[in-house]
């Protein structure tokens, strides 16, 4: 079995997630006491969210670089970035390694496709939702059409990212906007809807609602355990 390398803490919250899905995957596929073997680095949120509102983005990479040289030099085989934001610095990231990273948004444009999905919407922070380095990447890499939510939707979405989901608050009233926002991009023709953050899986769920979600945390976890076992 390979070793996983989790750049986690962004949130912390779900980082858990991951590290849940991970061992629950190996466990699942083989049995008995095995459980995945994982070389996480948990950084401080709090400065790096400082730095992504100040638009201070090469910040941000040298703190994430100096952390992924840590998990390789801890014996990971592979990188994972922990959430979807910070894949706009992957490439800086990926820069310093000798280990391959597994990238969340092709991950989930792999899941997508297998799928047969062609139209999908996308949540996530305004980051992620307004700039190239992700919805860029699942269009002209991979072809699909993405719709994102008007903009005042757009700033609900990202507000209870920050400050609730990230703090782990889970509120009734934010899950009944997410679903609000949720049906309108499928009534605009999104044929399944990204959680495109790695925390909204805490809030939304496949029970919730008639579209189809893709969370990408599961999906990103998931990608990890087939490339430790395969
Ligand atoms: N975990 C979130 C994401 O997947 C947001 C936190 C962050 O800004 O990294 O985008």
């Amino acid at each position: 079995m390979k070793t996983i390398g989790l750049l986690g803490g962004m949130s912390w919250e779900s980082t858990q997630g991951y590290y849940k899905a991970i061992n629950e995957g190996v466990k699942q596929a083989l049995g008995g006491l095995h459980s995945a073997q994982i070389a996480l680095y948990s950084v401080d949120f709090e400065p790096i969210e400082k730095l992504q509102h100040a638009g201070d983005w090469p910040g941000t990479a040298k703190i994430l670089a100096a952390a992924a040289k840590n998990i390789q030099a801890a014996g990971a085989d592979v990188l994972l970035i922990c959430t979807n934001t910070m894949h706009k610095v992957a490439p800086q990231i990926e820069a310093e390694l000798q280990i391959p990273l597994l990238h969340i948004a092709d991950a989930t444009a792999a899941s997508l496709q297998q799928a047969g999905i062609q139209t999908v919407g996308l949540l996530g922070t305004a980051f992620t939702m307004e700039q190239d380095f992700y919805k860029g990447r699942l269009t002209e890499n991979h072809g699909l059409k993405v719709l994102v939510p008007e903009e005042q939707d757009r700033a609900i979405v990202h507000r209870v990212i920050y400050d609730e989901l990230c703090l782990g608050t889970i509120n009734p009233d934010s899950r009944a906007e997410y679903l609000r926002i949720i049906e309108a991009l499928a009534a605009a023709g999104a044929e399944a809807v990204i959680l495109g953050c790695t925390e909204i899986g805490m809030l939304v769920s496949q029970s919730d609602t008639r579209v189809r979600l893709f969370d990408t945390t599961a999906i990103h976890a998931q990608k990890a355990v087939e490339f430790a076992l395969g």
